[in-house]
C-alpha cells in the first residue's frame, strides 16, 4: 500500500475535449497526482502530470479520449504509481448531465451507464465523453467503486416555476426541456463553504453564489436549496461568458437560419463557441479583455459593460426571488481574481445593504475572504471553489469513508 496515496479518492473529469484527473484525499483536500489531457483530436495534443513534486509534460497527437485516457494510464504507471495498489477507496467521475434520472451522488454499474448514454442527446459534446471516461476507468480499475457526481444535482430541487420553460407542456415533456442548471457541485461546495467561513448555518442563510470562470453561472439558494440558476437546459442561457452568449432572444436563432441562412451547426458554433466576451472583443480570457479596456480599445470596453450589466441584472433578479440576501459569493478564475467585477457588479448597492470595501476587494490573498464593508448588511465574499474535492468527499461519502460537517 502507497501511504501518500492510501484513503484517496481518483477523480476524473472526462470533457468534451480535455481530460483532468487529480488523486485527492477526501478529508485533508492534499492532492498527490494531477494531470491534464488537452486538445485532443488535434494534431498536437498534450498530457501533463504533476506527482510527488514531479512533472511529465508529452506533447503527442491524442486522436480521442480512450487513447488519451490510456496514454494517461501509461504515464502514471511509467513514473511509478500503481493505481491498483495504491489504497484508492473510489474514482470519482464529474458527470455533466443526469437529466431527471440522476441528482445524488451514484455508484455507476452497468445500468447507470446506459442511462447516462441515453442522456447524451441532452449533452452531445459531455456525456459521450464522460462515458467513455467511465468505460476506462472501470476497465482499468474494477475493484474499486465508481461513483458518479452530477453537475446538474444540485438544481434538482428547482421549483416548478423556475425549471419550466413557457412553451407547449407536450412538446417539453417528450423533450426532456426543462431548466437543469450546471457547475451545481461547486455552487453546492461554494454556498456551503461561505456558511461554514461565516459561522452560520447553513438552513439560516438566502444566498446567491456567482460563478464566474470561462462559463459562468449564477444561483440563489435558500436554506442550502437552489431555487434558481441561470444556466437552463444546456449552459448557454444566462450570464454573458468566456464564448457564449447566455440569455438571448430565441428570435435571434430563427432569424440566423431563416433569414441569414446559417445552418444549425453553424448557429451553435457562433454562440457556443464564439460569442460571449469572444465575440464582442475577439478575446474570451478575461485578463486579456481587461488589457484592452485598459488600452482604451472600445470593442472591449462594450464586451466588459455588457457582461456586467447582465451580472447585475442576475443579483436584482435573485435578491427578490429570495426577498432578501445575507451572502453573495464571487467565486471562479474571474470571480476569485478580479476585483473589477467585483467591484461595478455590485457598485451603488447601499440602500440594499451592499457595500463593497475596496481595500478588502483589491487584496490578491487566495483563501475565503470577506470583502464586505463593516456597514454593509449583506456579506459579500470571495470563496476559493474546488469542484475536485467536492466530488472526491461525496464519492468518498458515498462509499463510507468520509462523514460531511452536516451528517
Ligand atoms: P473554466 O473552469 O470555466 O475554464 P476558470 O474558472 O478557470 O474557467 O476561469 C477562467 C477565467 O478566469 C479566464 O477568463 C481567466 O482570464 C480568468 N482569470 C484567471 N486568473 C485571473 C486573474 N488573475 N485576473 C483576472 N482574470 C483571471
Amino acid at each position: 500500500m502507497n501511504e501518500a496515496t492510501a484513503g484517496s479518492v481518483l477523480v476524473l473529469n472526462s470533457g468534451s475535449s480535455s481530460i483532468k484527473f487529480q488523486l485527492i484525499h477526501p478529508e485533508s483536500g492534499e492532492s498527490s497526482a494531477t494531470g491534464l489531457i488537452e486538445r485532443i483530436g488535434e494534431p498536437h495534443g498534450r498530457i501533463v502530470y504533476h506527482h510527488g513534486g514531479g512533472v511529465e509534460e508529452r506533447y503527442v497527437a491524442i486522436p480521442d479520449h480512450r487513447a488519451g485516457l490510456t496514454m494517461a494510464a501509461n504515464i502514471i504507471a511509467e513514473t511509478g504509481l500503481d493505481l491498483r495498489k495504491a489504497g484508492i477507496i473510489a474514482v470519482g467521475h464529474r458527470l455533466v448531465h443526469g437529466g431527471d434520472v440522476f441528482y445524488k451522488p451514484t455508484i455507476i454499474d452497468d445500468a447507470v451507464v446506459q442511462s447516462i448514454s441515453n442522456l447524451s442527446s441532452l449533452a452531445p459534446l459531455h456525456n459521450p465523453a464522460n462515458v467513455i471516461g467511465i468505460e476506462v476507468a472501470r476497465a482499468a480499475l474494477p475493484d474499486i467503486p465508481h461513483v458518479g457526481v452530477f453537475d446538474t444535482a444540485f438544481f434538482h430541487t428547482l421549483p416548478a416555476e423556475a425549471a419550466t420553460y413557457a412553451i407547449d407542456r407536450k412538446v417539453a415533456k417528450e423533450n426532456g426541456i426543462r431548466r437543469y442548471g450546471f457547475h451545481g457541485t461547486s455552487h453546492q461546495y461554494v454556498s456551503a463553504r461561505a456558511a461554514e467561513f461565516l459561522g452560520k448555518d447553513l438552513n439560516d442563510l438566502n444566498q446567491i453564489v456567482l460563478h464566474l470562470g470561462n462559463g459562468a453561472s449564477a444561483s440563489a439558494i435558500r436554506g442550502g436549496r437552489a431555487i434558481d440558476t441561470s444556466m437552463g437546459l444546456t449552459p448557454l442561457e444566462g450570464l454573458v461568458m468566456g464564448t457564449r452568449c447566455g440569455d438571448i432572444d430565441p428570435g435571434v436563432v430563427l432569424h440566423l437560419h431563416q433569414s441569414a441562412g446559417l445552418s444549425i451547426e453553424q448557429i451553435d458554433d457562433l454562440l457556443n463557441r464564439n460569442s460571449g466576451v469572444k465575440g464582442l472583443a475577439g478575446v474570451n480570457d478575461f485578463r486579456t479583455l481587461l488589457t484592452l479596456v485598459g488600452e482604451g480599445d472600445e470593442s472591449a470596453k462594450l464586451a466588459y459593460d455588457v457582461y456586467i450589466h447582465r451580472l447585475r441584472k442576475y443579483v436584482g433578479a435573485y435578491l427578490v426571488e429570495l426577498g432578501g440576501v445575507d451572502v453573495i459569493t464571487f467565486t471562479a478564475g474571474v470571480g476569485e481574481n478580479n476585483p473589477d467585477v467585483r467591484r461595478d457588479s455590485l457598485a451603488g448597492l447601499g440602500r440594499l445593504g451592499i457595500v463593497v470595501d475596496d481595500e478588502r476587494n483589491s487584496s490578491t490573498s487566495t483563501v475565503a475572504r470577506r470583502i464586505s464593508s463593516d456597514s454593509s448588511a449583506v456579506q459579500v465574499l470571495v470563496v476559493p471553489t474546488d469542484e475536485e474535492l467536492a466530488i472526491a468527499r461525496a464519492a468518498a461519502e458515498l462509499v463510507g469513508g468520509y462523514a460531511t460537517a452536516q451528517d
